[in-house]
């Protein structure tokens, strides 16, 4: 059972969590907890602070989160689990305040001293909820993530080692089979050598399906803040409906492409151990959400849900010297390796080729080499759409329909049939929540309106 940060804002919401595993105890849960909502992103301002100089201010940047804590902490506990609590709370503090002070002293990009800093986050929380689901009358134990997720030196996005379900096989399993309820932080793990890293943003998906997938659990559950999977992003569209089953794979593009709800590496674990994954709401457990299984059928308007990502560059390089030559797209893609540049969608002609990138970071040095092999077209600020449904490769018809509704919209970089499952294209980010509220609106709400007899085009719905 993983609670994301979303789930553990506050006391109220520490509360709902332990009702919620206290309801589950006799399923032997597992229980993984991010940091309190919005707690990384101030760890992460802080080591930029003790980087600018300034350790005194990096670390009273925490203040009012630690105090988040210490609130909760104050409502939820009595007596001597309180002040066990405080005295961590403080020790943790102290510790964070020796670790500013060597960042300031030195004051460069320290990647494993930032790691350990944003471990915290995950840290506290866990403990928190330990204490709190005690209090609550569950035979919870705190144990340390990184005990059991091993993984390689890759700071601030290491990635789990096979020794990891051994390692957690050995710290949880004794504790299951006597009863108690293991409670530890997602995102962190740890090297060979003990030293703390963490597993990328919103890690703490991951870091439950590794856990589920080496314990063989019946269930990986995400708890957050909205009711399952839904057909799009509630925040561009409010009227998103949750999508009651997905199929691992269906599931893992939406995350590949933006769906903020799973970490896009949450799916893999599940499908080599086949554990199903349930997405459900922490402030509405009643709330059946989505459950993620190995097939799901194909509904009868085959897309199920539209994902999107901003923030995209691409890359287009022309060259004559690529007609009928071999070779080309190994010099390309060699490119991107030597400058580490991860590349997401690509589409070719005969003459050129047109890359997606996330991170653009290392663009400087990449468009000259790039430059040796042909012209270079860079563009910023595009938005990934992702249409994804089973059986949209062999249904007919899509294509026409997803394009038709944004005709007044230029489209770039169309991939359909790489994978069986997703039609994907490339906007301008200003026009991706026009595009994806009109595609939304005819893919999943103009058949309810009819249905209920409202009389409505597109165009007025949307307006
Ligand atoms: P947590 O703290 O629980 O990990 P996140 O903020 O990481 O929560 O992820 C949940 C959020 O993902 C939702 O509040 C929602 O705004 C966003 N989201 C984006 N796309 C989707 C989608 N297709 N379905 C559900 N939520 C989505
Ligand atoms: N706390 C981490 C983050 O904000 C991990 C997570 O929430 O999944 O990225
Ligand atoms: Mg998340």
């Amino acid at each position: 059972m993983k609670f994301g940060g979303t789930s553990v804002e506050d006391a109220k919401a520490f509360r709902s969590v332990a009702e919620i595993v206290r309801s589950a105890v006799a399923l032997r849960p597992v229980v993984v907890v991010s940091a309190i909502g919005g707690f990384t992103n101030v760890l992460l301002a802080s080591v930029q602070k003790a980087i600018a100089g300034d350790a005194r201010a990096a670390t009273k940047s925490l203040d009012n989160d630690l105090g988040r804590h210490l609130t909760v902490a104050r409502e939820l506990l009595n007596g001597d689990s309180r002040v066990a609590f405080e005295t961590t709370l403080a020790e943790a503090r102290r510790e964070i305040r020796q670790l500013h002070k060597i960042i300031a002293a030195h004051p460069v990009t320290h990647p494993p001293l930032q790691d350990e800093i944003v471990a915290y986050g995950e840290q506290l929380s866990s403990q928190l909820l330990a204490l709190v689901l005690r209090e609550n009358g569950a035979a919870a134990r705190y144990v340390d993530a990184c005990r059991c997720v091993k993984t390689d030196d890759n700071y601030g996005s290491a990635a789990p080692l096979p020794e990891t379900a051994n390692a957690t096989r050995a710290t949880l399993v004794p504790l299951l089979e006597s009863a108690k309820v293991p409670v530890m932080g997602g995102f962190i793990g740890s090297t060979e050598k003990g030293v703390t890293t963490t597993l990328g943003r919103g890690g703490s998906d991951y870091s439950a399906a590794i856990i589920g997938a080496a314990l063989d659990a019946r269930e990986i559950q995400i708890w957050t803040d909205v009711t399952g999977v839904l057909t799009a992003d509630p925040r561009i569209v409010p009227s998103a409906k949750t999508i009651p089953v997905l199929s691992y794979q269906e599931a893992a593009e939406l995350a590949y492409f933006g769906a903020k709800i799973l970490h896009p590496k949450t799916i893999q674990p599940a499908i080599d151990c086949r554990v199903p994954v349930r997405v459900c709401n922490s402030h509405s457990p009643s709330e059946e959400g989505t459950l993620i299984v190995a097939e799901s059928e194909a509904t009868a308007q085959t897309i199920k849900a539209i994902a999107h990502k901003s923030g995209i560059t691409t890359v287009q390089v022309t060259s004559a010297r690529m007609l009928g030559a071999y070779g080309f797209l190994r010099a390309l893609f060699e490119v991107f390796d030597l400058h580490r540049t991860a590349v997401d969608v690509v589409t070719t002609s005969e003459v050129s080729v047109s890359l997606s990138i996330d991170d653009a970071s290392a663009l400087p040095e990449l468009v000259p080499d790039l430059e040796q092999l042909g012209a270079v077209e860079v563009e910023e600020n595009r938005a990934i759409i992702s249409i994804v449904g089973e059986g949209l490769r062999t249904t007919p018809g899509i294509a026409s329909r997803v394009f038709s509704v944004i005709s007044h919209i230029n489209v770039s970089m169309i991939s359909v049939g790489a994978s069986s499952v997703n039609l994907t294209f490339m906007v301008d980010e200003a026009a991706a929540a026009d595009a994806i509220r009109r595609l939304h609106f005819v893919c999943f709400e103009r058949q309810d309106m009819a249905e209920a007899g409202v009389e409505m085009l597109a165009e007025e719905a949307l307006a």
